[in-house]
């Protein structure tokens, strides 16, 4: 892979939010749906994080996909206003596990507001210390936080190692009983038992 690039924006969303309760609302779960089919193969990852009708995106991948990405972002009219915050070639993943993490922005976040005297999120507003402070804030979630069953997610080296313990465990498990059913035909044979 070539340069590792992270870009962050903001944007405002461009249609009328109609999630109730817990419910996502369909438009972002269809941006979501989308983003995890097309980043997969991509190798993009990252965090989306959606209130108060803002969206913050952290895009992470080579750079001229994520550039292309955001091209194509900029003309998406589900939403507006779309400012880059940052970006910068890193040499490490923030969201290893995400083709595209999903957070509403909740009490710890509000909390993280207040601390810098912001009454909604506006993302447009962060300085370069807010969004970096979010950015790991919603790393640290996502470490707390198994992926959501929405669409298949990107598979890390977690997430891998995980899943080849899964696909392993019944081999195992039946070679140790067939060991031990060995050792004791072994033992009656020899007349121990
Ligand atoms: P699509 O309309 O997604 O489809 C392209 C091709 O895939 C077509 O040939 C279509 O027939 C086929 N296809 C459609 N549905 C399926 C399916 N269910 N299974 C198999 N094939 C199918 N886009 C991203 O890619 N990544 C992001 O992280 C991302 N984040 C976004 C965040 C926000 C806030 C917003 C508003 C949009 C975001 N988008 C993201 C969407 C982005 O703006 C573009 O709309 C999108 O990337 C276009 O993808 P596409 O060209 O593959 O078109």
């Amino acid at each position: 892979m070539g340069d590792l690039l992270r870009l962050v924006y903001a944007s405002r969303i461009n249609f009328e939010p109609s999630a109730t309760g817990d419910q996502m609302d369909p438009v972002v779960a269809d941006i979501l749906r989308q983003s995890r089919r097309n980043n997969e193969p991509r190798e993009i990852g990252g965090v989306l994080c959606c209130g108060d009708g803002y969206f913050f995106q952290c895009l992470e991948g080579e750079r001229s996909v994520v550039e292309n990405l955001y091209d194509r972002l900029l003309r998406d009219d589900r939403h507006r206003d779309v400012t880059l915050l940052s970006k910068r070639p890193v040499r490490q993943r923030m969201f290893q596990l995400w083709s595209m993490k999903f957070m509403n922005v909740d009490r710890r976040i509000r909390r993280m507001l207040e601390v810098d005297r912001l009454e909604a999120f506006e993302p447009h507003q962060f300085s370069d210390l807010m969004v970096d402070r979010l950015l790991e804030e919603l790393r640290d979630a996502s470490e707390r936080r198994r992926p959501a069953p929405l669409g298949r997610q990107r598979s890390g080296t977690g997430a891998r190692q995980a899943g080849a313990t899964r696909e392993l465990m019944p081999g195992l498990m039946f070679a140790t009983a067939a060991g031990v059913t060995a050792i004791v035909i072994g033992l009656m044979l020899a007349g121990l038992v």
